[in-house]
């Protein structure tokens, strides 16, 4: 329903001026929200940039004020903003509470700069709650179809001919302020092929940019079979234990995380290649695994051409024949038709 979805883009568009006018203009905003953006090492120009705000730590403030505002309680409730629940003992048989009480917010928006959910993110260090906090799927937010930062990066991934792909929002944040601005995230969840088709409309060339821990590593890998699938080139880029392209980029020179990214991006297919044979040297079951599981990879790349590359290619690194290397590939070819 269209009136529907106005309506919510509408109270969404509200939100995020909310939260910013908090986090500028209130005591707790700025003793709270903006010390917590400042000690991140974020611009005043910044974090107006990306509308960054912050949610009062009361229970409804924000919902009331939104009401007050004339935003119908139906529409807070659908984009999730407020939660509302049955309660016997309130006087109108339920209570309301804001979702996002007592985060710093991310607004997420569209291409085209549409408001579409919230990120929002814990103060404190309690282990049990949830660190990001983000907005259900709704008829405006769909998390599939999202890539944060995909408004403020479109025009530079067409310009630079590159798209870099991180983790978390504050990764997108800090090199845009370091001045990388072809930068989105997948705000953790993983890869969609409508994501990579959203990046694909502007370029052909993705760099992957991982978090420096083992665990993030081996889960987006297989993410990124999706990205050959679609024809595109993926390079991908670690970064050094305990590190994330955020921490990275605060704690370094725009000319040093530069030269960073062009020693350490590799081409995806080599990179999956070296990784999985180290991992599975003198274990010659794990290394026949390893080897469909990369020709696998291969098979997804539509360009004939570029297979037979990097079936040269992968024969050397993982010192197996190219002639067993075609006849997997024939084999996962008939196996998919
Ligand atoms: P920060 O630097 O603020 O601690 P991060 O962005 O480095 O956070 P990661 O732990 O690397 O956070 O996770 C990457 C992304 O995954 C986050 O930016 C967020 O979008 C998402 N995410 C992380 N933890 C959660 C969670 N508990 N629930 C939902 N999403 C999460
Ligand atoms: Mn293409
Ligand atoms: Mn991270
Ligand atoms: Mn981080």
């Amino acid at each position: 329903q269209a009136d529907e979805r106005e309506s919510m883009y509408l109270v969404s568009e509200y939100a995020k001026g909310y939260f910013e006018d908090v986090l500028w203009n209130t005591e707790p905003g700025k003793a709270v929200g903006l010390t917590y953006f400042k000690e991140r090492g974020f611009t005043d120009e910044t974090i107006k940039s990306f509308g960054l705000g912050y949610s009062p730590d009361e229970w409804e403030t924000f919902t009331k004020e939104a009401l007050a505002q004339g935003y119908q309680l139906e529409f807070l409730e659908k984009t999730g903003l407020t939660i509302v629940k049955e309660n016997a003992a309130s006087p109108t048989g339920r209570k309301q509470f804001d979702r996002f009480k007592g985060r710093v917010m991310f607004p997420i928006q569209s291409m085209s700069g549409r408001v579409l959910g919230f990120g929002g993110r814990i103060l404190t260090n309690d282990k049990k709650a949830a660190k990001y906090l983000n907005s259900p799927e709704s008829a405006i937010y769909h998390k599939s179809k999202v890539l944060y930062g995909i408004y403020h990066a479109k025009q530079t991934i067409a310009k630079e001919d590159n798209c870099y792909l991180v983790e978390g929002y504050t990764d997108v944040i800090q090199f845009h302020q370091r001045g990388i601005e072809n930068v989105v995230a997948s705000s953790g969840t993983a890869l969609t092929p409508e994501q990579i088709r959203l990046i694909h409309r502007l370029t052909n060339n993705i760099t992957v940019l991982f978090d420096g821990d083992a665990a993030g590593l081996r889960a987006s890998v297989r993410g990124i079979d999706l990205i050959l699938e679609q024809g595109m080139n993926v390079k991908v880029c670690a970064f050094p234990e305990g590190e994330d392209p955020d921490s990275f980029a605060k704690a370094n020179s725009l000319d040093a995380i530069k030269q960073y990214l062009e020693e350490h991006a590799k081409d995806f297919i080599r990179f999956k290649a070296s990784m999985l044979m180290e991992e599975a040297k003198d274990d010659p079951i794990r290394k026949a695994d390893t080897i469909r599981d990369i020709v696998n990879s291969i098979s997804k790349i539509p360009d004939r051409i570029q297979r037979e590359v990097y079936v040269q290619e992968c024969s050397r690194i993982m010192d197996i024949s190219e002639e067993v290397l075609f006849n997997t590939l024939a084999q996962i070819g008939r196996k998919e038709i």
